[in-house]
């Protein structure tokens, strides 16, 4: 299916690997003109090349968006490349792990400020231009933890919630301008980021590596991990041309382990 991006400016963040990085691949083959951040200069360059090895027009952009200055650094490299955002994804990193009451305030902020702050201000800064041009795409990458808190990552099922709250108030907001915004909720996905999870369950619990992925692989119907790109295949249809009409949804990608009825 052609998704109609062609030429349109998406902007994924946290593509040097994993999901990120899996959708940028489909929208490299939608022939979009691509903006891929991540912090890791060595690691962007490296997705930046396979990328272009794929044909497409990429500008990578280096950037910490845990850091207050990350999102506007983020912000004027599209504006001066580009002039303009169709497509934007936010994602990053996953927060620390940790209980209800393990957690500092210190840490706290440091998982909002990667959350929440950098979603809140690199949609501030590239949706307002969505709504002049009556049409955009925002797509933000949360998990599964929205529906069913995840035990251990207490700052990933509080601040995902506030990130899904912040979308769902904006999608009201921005819906008749030709804006939709949603959630992608991944499940269990085979990612260097669920490898390094499985060693914090290691180091806190004791238990076997297979034993960790043994069970999430039992709390997941399908009766497996899923794949990056099977995640971003989803982003990649919400942000096509084909998606006008979906907009405030939160979607599980997740081989049916969110268990809810809606
Ligand atoms: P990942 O850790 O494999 O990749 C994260 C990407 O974000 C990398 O490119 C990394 O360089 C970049 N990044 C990290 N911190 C950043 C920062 N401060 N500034 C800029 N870029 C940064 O993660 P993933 O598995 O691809 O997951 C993507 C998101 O989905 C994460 O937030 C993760 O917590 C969430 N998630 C993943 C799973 C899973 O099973 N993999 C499940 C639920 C939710």
């Amino acid at each position: 299916m052609d998704l109609g991006l062609a030429d349109q400016v998406v902007v994924v963040c946290g593509a040097s690997r994993g999901i990120g990085y899996a959708a940028a691949e489909l929208f490299a083959a939608e022939r979009a003109a691509l903006v891929v951040v991540s912090r890791n200069a060595a690691s962007l360059d490296a997705a930046t090349g396979r990328l272009r090895a794929l044909g497409a027009t990429v500008t990578p952009i280096v950037a910490d968006l845990a850091q207050p200055e990350g999102p506007a650094h983020v912000i004027d490299g599209v504006m001066r490349v580009h002039g303009r955002c169709d497509v934007l994804v936010t994602n990053t990193g996953g927060p620390v792990t940790g209980s209800a009451l393990g957690h500092d305030w210190d840490a706290w902020t440091a998982a909002s400020e990667l959350l929440l702050r950098s979603a809140v201000e690199l949609t501030r800064g590239l949706v307002p231009g969505m709504r002049e041009r009556r049409w955009g795409r925002v797509i933000g990458i949360t998990s599964i933890a929205v529906k069913k808190p995840v035990p251990s990552l207490v700052l990933s099922n509080s601040l995902r919630a506030a990130v899904t709250g912040y979308y769902r108030t904006l999608a009201d907001e921005v819906a008749a301008d030709g804006v939709t915004v949603n959630t992608v909720l991944p499940g269990y996905t085979a990612t260097e980021r669920l490898d390094e999870l499985a060693d914090a369950t290691v180091q806190r619990t004791g238990v076997s590596r297979e034993s960790v992925f043994g069970r999430w692989t039992a709390e997941t119907p399908a009766a497996r991990l899923g794949t990056p790109h099977e995640v971003a295949a989803a982003i990649a249809f919400l942000a096509s041309r084909h998606a006008g009409f979906i907009t405030g949804q939160a979607l599980c990608v997740d081989g049916g382990a969110s268990r809810t009825l809606l």
